[in-house]
């Protein structure tokens, strides 16, 4: 056996995600990023003494609402604490958090694996703010310090140690990442700071009831560098316990260069954050009342979509998944739905020419300028047997595309597409095609029934590719079996 294989892995994914809120979380500072160096920044985001923070309403509403969706029990009484430490891209010398009272305990966040669901059981969120951003080379000799982040709102999403391998993280990631996109609450841009996740990983013999010493691996910028850097860390573990060492509980850092893991500082050495109860803010009560005010708003869940698609629409699950899997491609499936009843067909022509077109032209789905009506009478023109669907999606999308004014029909019967389904003109050429072939046509009754393509194709070219395929194929087979 695999040493490897006697070991079982724990992990817990702390995630931080960046609110998309106007403003900052205790004050009216301007909240975007990309802005030009130290301007969103007043007195209040600068600490100068004297000012107060005020909470953020809408960063609460965001609370409530990703709490919903999770299922978690949301607390009725919120307190705020300050966490001290002393960094230069921390003007005030510490940070507005919640301590004792997260804004949501519970909860669970359900994702697809290959083979299985995967549930992961959440701790808890709580709201705080984030600090400024410390940039390291820009400047050969000095750290500059950017301060628009600072006071940025956060959600900070605490799983349990349900976790057990790097694929699971990952799978469980890319779902915090269409939750709060569905949501509205975040871009979930991982590149850009706005999703960020430190990963908390130990390993045990299989069957302990007995967790081992864990380790905190942060500053991963890609759900492909967590992964990477958990299955970089589980073996290192093991290695070391293989070799009768201990784990040093301690805080590392990500190298994504060499796929690696190095130590940044033990947890000897950790803050004492001396956390109490912020002076500056009453606490925030939320009533059930204001819970299902949000609640009736809560737009459409990718569960809720899934269970949508699988069941009533009977798509197979992969194709359910790759419709949800943006919000945008969802509603404008969702669109399209409303105007045909052929589900699966609207489900390929999604995922299929509109997504190559949108590719073709690194284009997004929002982008996208042929309403979904307009497939919708593509589809009813293939179904009909009007148009055949290579016909439709090589030639008569496109076109449609730069003719959005056009009716389909109209457009497919100028561009010659419309094929003959007229069964009797269409004999006519089976039977044209066939006395061309006597000798073939003794060959296939006597066994060589793969001539039958043949055929088609004869018959197919005397259309001008304007037959039914289907009908014709149906019509030459029992023209030779007559
Ligand atoms: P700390 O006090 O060090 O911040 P917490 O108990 O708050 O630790 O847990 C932080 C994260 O680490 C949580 O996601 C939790 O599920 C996870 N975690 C706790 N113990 C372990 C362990 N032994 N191995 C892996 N992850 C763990
Ligand atoms: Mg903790």
């Amino acid at each position: 056996m695999n040493v490897y294989d006697k070991y079982e892995t724990v992990i817990g994914l702390e995630c931080h995600i960046q609110l998309l809120t106007k403003t900052k979380m205790y004050s009216s500072d301007v909240a975007e990023y990309g802005a030009l160096p130290n301007t969103n920044v007043s007195v209040v985001t600068l600490g100068h003494p004297g000012t107060l923070p005020v909470v953020n309403k809408r960063a609460i509403e965001f609370a409530v609402k990703l709490g919903i969706a999770v299922n978690a029990n949301i607390r009725e009484e919120n307190q705020f604490a300050r966490k001290n430490y002393f960094y230069a891209d921390l003007p005030k010398g510490y940070q507005i958090t919640q301590d004792k009272t997260p804004i949501c305990t519970g909860g669970y966040i359900t994702a697809k694996m290959k083979d299985r669901e995967l549930r992961v059981n959440l701790t808890r969120i709580h709201m705080e703010e984030d600090a400024g951003k410390s940039l390291h080379d820009i400047d050969p000799f000095e750290t500059l310090v950017d301060l628009n982040r600072a006071g940025t709102p956060l959600l900070e999403i605490v799983t349990e140690p349900d976790i057990r391998s790097g694929e699971e993280a990952y799978a469980y990631l890319t779902e915090v990442r269409k939750l709060v996109r569905y949501l509205d609450i975040c871009d979930g841009n991982m590149e850009e700071g706005s999703l960020r996740c430190d990963a908390n990983i130990s390993v045990m013999l299989k069957g302990s009831k007995v967790f081992g010493k864990k380790v905190e691996v942060k500053n991963m910028n890609s759900f492909r560098n967590v992964q990477r850097a958990i299955d970089f860390e589980i073996k290192r573990q093991i290695d070391l316990v293989e070799q009768g060492k201990e784990i040093a509980g301690e805080t590392r850092s990500f190298d994504a260069v060499n796929g690696s893991t190095f130590s940044m500082r033990s947890k000897e050495s950790a803050n004492d954050y001396r956390y109490f109860p912020e002076p500056d803010l009453q606490p925030v009560f939320i009533t059930q009342e204001y819970i299902n005010k949000i609640k009736e708003k809560l737009p459409v869940l990718p569960d809720q979509l899934f269970s949508l698609y699988t069941k009533e629409y009977k798509l197979s699950e992969y194709d359910a998944l790759q419709l949800i899997d943006r919000k945008e491609v969802a509603a404008y499936f969702n669109d399209l739905v409303k105007h045909t009843n052929n589900q699966k067909s609207a489900a390929n022509w999604v995922m299929g020419p509109v997504k190559a077109y949108l590719n073709e032209r690194a284009l997004t789905i929002t982008e996208f300028t042929l309403p979904s009506q307009k497939i919708a009478e593509i589809i009813s023109l293939i179904d009909a047997g009007k148009v055949s669907n290579s016909a439709a999606s090589q030639k008569l999308f496109p076109a449609l595309v730069e003719q959005p004014q056009k009716n389909a029909e109209q457009l497919a019967g100028e561009l010659d597409l419309l094929q003959n389904s007229n069964s009797n003109e269409l004999q006519g050429l089976v039977d044209q095609a066939l006395a061309k072939f006597p000798e073939k046509i003794t060959e296939y009754k006597n066994g060589k029934v793969t001539l039958l393509g043949m055929f088609v194709g004869e018959v197919m070219k005397l259309s001008k590719g304007k037959a039914d395929p289907k009908l014709l194929n149906q019509l030459v087979k029992e023209t030779l079996e007559k």
